[in-house]
């Protein structure tokens, strides 16, 4: 996972500065990159990480770890066949005098020495005869050295046609290890993008919320979350009597904002004033019906089961003992009947109003989404009925995670709409099946 996300981070870097941000310009980039001692593959390990960390012997300098396993301990590969320098240093230009025999030698016993003793515990050194080439290899004379063994000579032989033709052939599948269920004495948290998520496509859920896979920030996601948090600021000044004028909303909109995932200079421009414009007349609209709210961004949490469901409502506003939550949305919603058909749908409502019921003993009156770029409105009355099916959902949902339960569920709909199409191997949307 460090590993994408150190790539990710190349990518990202050689986006904001590359004249093609192109791919073929890009391979040639990371071609460079190597070429000049950078190893973009291998991020930093953590030794604090419980994971099996894969990295070179330069890498694992200053680190240790309980096992070691050194892997590869032939000739030829530890150590490596000298290469010449091209560009090698004149004798008399070195500070003192080199110890006597082969320099790389001395250098390749020294990394051998460091890659042993990053063991604590155990050290494993493996080697095979055959690598795929046509002679058999010898075992390291490091290892040899190390572990006082006689030195062994085999035989050279070629590599059997049937046996190079086997080694092309697919692994065998290897039977994943079970995860183990979550104990029913565990707590499991989830919150409602979770229970989508996992509603959606299990596999999706475990991608985001259990491996977290790294992804590219998206530009929706910060034009959604720089808006959100302008209307937050609008909304809190005015729970603490605070004057917030356009101006304030819009400068609390731009400190927000994150100049990243965008496709263009331009685009972003366009993002940027798109949603000034939005705010703008989401601001007008509401100076005409203000909003009195009793609660901004206010957290939840309650129990089905041992199961721990929790969030935040964007806002909550009581008016003559009349209690209505309120969520606010970017996305091209334009069509009144579009706007109550998805809150009727809504998932997020359903959990809110349940939410509110667990928490307060009562339902909400109303529950709405708030699209604000159209200015639209949909919204519905919750009833004890929705409630206990919600209820019921969240029931299903934490029973199948605590199972483990992450097979995947690829529909047209929603692998069109996942991050992860293009690596997902169960997806229905295949980019190479498509064209
Ligand atoms: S691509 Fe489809 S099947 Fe794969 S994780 Fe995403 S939604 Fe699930």
């Amino acid at each position: 996972m460090k590993n994408i996300a150190r790539f990710f981070e190349i990518v990202k870097g050689y986006g904001d500065v590359a004249e093609h941000d192109r791919v073929p310009a890009f391979v040639a980039h990371l071609d460079l990159l190597r070429e000049a001692g950078d190893d973009p593959a291998v991020a930093e390990a953590d030794p604090d990480d419980d994971a099996v960390p894969v990295l070179t012997v330069h890498k694992a300098k200053g680190l240790e770890f309980p096992v070691v396993f050194l892997v590869g301990c032939v000739e030829q590969k530890f150590p490596l066949r000298a290469r010449r320098d091209p560009l090698e240093l004149p004798a008399d230009l070195l500070p003192e005098a080199m110890p006597g025999g082969d320099p790389h030698l001395h250098e390749e016993r020294r990394l051998f020495y460091v890659a042993m003793t990053r063991a604590k515990e155990e050290l494993i050194l493996t080697s095979a005869a055959d690598y795929g080439t046509a002679r058999a290899r010898k075992v390291s004379r490091f290892a040899v050295e190390a572990l006082d063994l006689p030195s062994p000579a085999p035989a050279p032989r070629k590599s059997q046609a049937l046996e190079a033709l086997a080694r092309h052939q697919p692994m065998p599948p290897e039977a994943p290890r079970p995860d183990p269920p979550l104990a029913a004495s565990e707590t499991l948290t989830l919150s409602f993008r979770q229970i989508d998520d996992y509603r959606t496509c299990p596999l999706k859920y475990k991608y985001i919320h259990r491996l977290k896979v790294p992804l590219l920030v998206h530009h929706r996601v910060v034009y959604g979350s720089a808006v959100h948090k302008a209307v937050q600021a609008h909304f809190r000044a005015r729970v603490e009597g605070l004057p917030s004028s356009e101006d304030d909303v819009i400068a609390a909109f731009r400190a927000a904002w994150v100049s990243e995932g965008f496709l263009s200079r331009e685009h972003e421009e366009q993002r940027l004033r798109a949603g000034e414009e939005a705010l703008r007349r989401f601001i007008q609209e509401e100076a005409r019906a203000p909003l009195i709210p009793t609660g901004v961004e206010q957290e939840f949490a309650f129990f089905v089961g041992r199961t721990k469901v929790q969030g935040r409502y964007d806002l909550v506003v009581e008016r003559e003992g009349r209690i209505t939550i309120l969520d606010f949305k970017t996305g091209s919603i334009d069509d009144p009947e579009e706007a109550r058909k998805r809150a009727k749908e809504s998932l997020q409502l359903d959990v809110y109003a349940l939410a509110h019921l667990r928490t307060t003993g009562r339902l909400p009156d109303w529950v709405e989404l708030r699209f604000l770029e159209s200015g639209l409105a949909g919204g519905k009355r919750p009833t004890a009925e929705e409630a206990a099916r919600t209820e019921e959902a969240v029931r299903e949902v934490s029973a199948l995670i605590r199972e483990r339960d992450f097979e995947a569920r690829p529909s047209y709909m929603a692998c069109g709409q996942c991050a992860f199409r293009d690596i997902c191997p169960h997806t229905a949307r295949n980019p190479e099946a498509e064209t």
